[in-house]
């Protein structure tokens, strides 16, 4: 038995052996090697932390503001105690680049934002001679991805308990260490048993009981486009409320009139954030066709000194390894998938990096000569390869911005703000960042396939609440 063995999962306020007996294999993305397993929970286990969070629903949803932000702040002090294990385990079980570990503080400032929207949000209006209620719609299961496992879970956590729903917690199983660690800081803030649990497991094996299940009310989920879609059909049978926030190709449009250098910083940030493993990443960068030349040398620059790839632990590393073999081979077929459809490789290129022979390393890729009819503009790759596609005027750069099935997020960059903020009104995304404005408590979410619904504030609590009229 390896030492390195995670075999509880979480229901009903306890650590318990899953009834599910499937061991997984943990892998560092640094070195391939295996960490760890994680034995896997299954449809049992789903059953019973959909009976556990059932069964504290009625209590829960009658907790008062000020004892749902009380447990809100505890959860919080709860979570930052583990912090520094947190940021080990990103390291090692994800690859995540230690400079980015700031990354991880944000599951303190999830407790924090939903705290805030807590205090100042109207559970209670008027429409009319009505009284309107905002009533918790029941249970949730919350379903997330492996790129940022800890934020996702307190994020959406924070939210369902806010809005006074309890929760099945259902993260990827490649996120078990993180996921682990996690819950152990939630179980210490000691939460009524059954308000949310914890069932790790295999999408494909828990997904049909969860999204099928009576007792569900409410599914919010991140991840890909696809498996959204297979949770919008068989959530159907039931009505389920679906918040999705799913994948994006999202356009940097540098406009003419920016200071070039730092707009291309900016974009490549964006491109490149959590090593391109990002729902939000920039990878169209749209430029204006006088400025192609010098816009090319400069991201050739910016690359080759500032997205240095390699060691997560090392301070200099910009893009670590991927998160798994397949998820590095699925990168590199697209930059293979490029050069066959005639697109030019300005930087980077589809063979493992030479100094790095272990591990899943793939190089930041940023190619040239792209049209937004290519696949690698078109489909949404996840890891780190960038696309400049060019265009004659602003018309034309918001036509390609928006010619995409996705619509998550895009990013201006421009000398002149009322121009920007022009732009930005006719682009049909959930978000828009002017020159790298950000603002966590704005609502989250996409246009066209990048979802459904919106994430964090007073938008995303909405999401978990149903109105009730009462007319007397
Ligand atoms: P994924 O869709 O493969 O898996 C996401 C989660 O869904 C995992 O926990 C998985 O086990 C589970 N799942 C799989 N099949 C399921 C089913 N039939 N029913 C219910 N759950 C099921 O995504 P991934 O590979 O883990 O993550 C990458 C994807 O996530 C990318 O497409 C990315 O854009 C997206 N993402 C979106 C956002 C956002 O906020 N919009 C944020 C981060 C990642």
């Amino acid at each position: 038995m390896p030492k390195n063995l995670i075999n509880k999962i979480y229901i009903d306020g306890e650590f318990v052996t899953p009834h599910g007996t499937e061991l997984f294999d943990l892998h560092n993305p640094s070195t391939g090697q295996v960490i760890g397993q994680v034995r896997l929970a299954d449809e049992a286990d789903a059953e019973a932390a959909i009976a556990a969070a059932k069964r504290a629903l009625p209590a829960w949803s009658a907790t008062s503001r000020e004892e749902r932000i009380d447990a809100l702040r505890r959860l919080r002090d709860a979570a930052a105690a583990r912090l520094e294990d947190l940021r080990e385990a990103v390291v090692v079980e994800y690859g995540g680049p230690v400079r980015n570990s700031y990354l991880v503080d944000s599951i303190v400032g999830a407790f924090g934002d939903m705290i805030k929207t807590l205090e100042n949000f109207e559970f209670t209006r008027q429409a009319g001679n009505a009284i309107v209620e905002m009533a918790p719609i029941g249970v949730a299961a919350l379903i997330m991805p492996w790129n940022s496992d800890a934020f996702f879970i307190c994020d959406k956590l924070a939210t369902a308990l806010a809005a006074g729903c309890t929760a099945v917690i259902k993260p990827s199983e490649m996120s078990a260490t993180q996921t682990q660690i996690l819950t152990e800081a939630l179980h210490a803030a000691g939460l009524p048993n059954g308000v949310f649990n914890v069932v790790t497991g295999r999408g494909e094996v828990l997904g049909p009981t969860i999204n099928r299940h009576p007792d569900i009310a409410k599914i919010s989920f991140t991840g890909s486009t696809e498996v959204g879609k297979t949770i919008m059909r068989e959530a159907s049978g039931t009505l389920k409320s679906l918040t999705l926030e799913l994948g994006g190709k999202s356009p940097s449009i540098i406009l003419d009139d920016s200071d070039l250098e730092e707009a291309l910083t900016g974009a490549l940030r964006a491109g490149f954030v959590n090593s391109g493993q990002a729902c939000v990443a920039g990878t169209r960068i749209l430029v204006q066709e006088n400025h192609l030349d010098d816009v090319l040398a400069l991201i050739t620059k910016k690359v080759e000194t500032d997205y240095l790839v390699g060691d997560p632990r090392d301070p200099a590393t910009a893009i670590g390894p991927m998160v798994s073999e397949r998820q590095a081979e699925r990168v590199r077929s697209y930059i293979h998938r490029g050069i066959e459809e005639g697109a030019r490789v300005v930087v980077g290129g589809p063979d493992r990096p030479d100094e790095l022979p272990d591990g899943y390393y793939v190089r930041p890729t940023v190619f040239a000569d792209v049209s937004n009819d290519m696949t690698i503009a078109r489909e949404e790759i996840f890891g780190p390869v960038l696309t400049v596609i060019t265009y004659r005027d602003e018309d034309q750069a918001v036509e390609i911005a928006n010619d995409t099935t996705f619509g998550l997020h895009a990013y201006v960059f421009s000398g002149d703000l009322a121009r920007a903020r022009r732009i930005a009104s006719r682009l049909e995304v959930g978000r828009v960042s002017v020159n790298g404005g950000f603002e966590q408590l704005s609502p989250f979410g996409g246009f066209k396939q990048s979802g459904l619904g919106r994430e964090y504030g007073s938008f995303g609590l909405e999401g978990f609440l149903e109105p009730r009229s009462i007319m007397l």
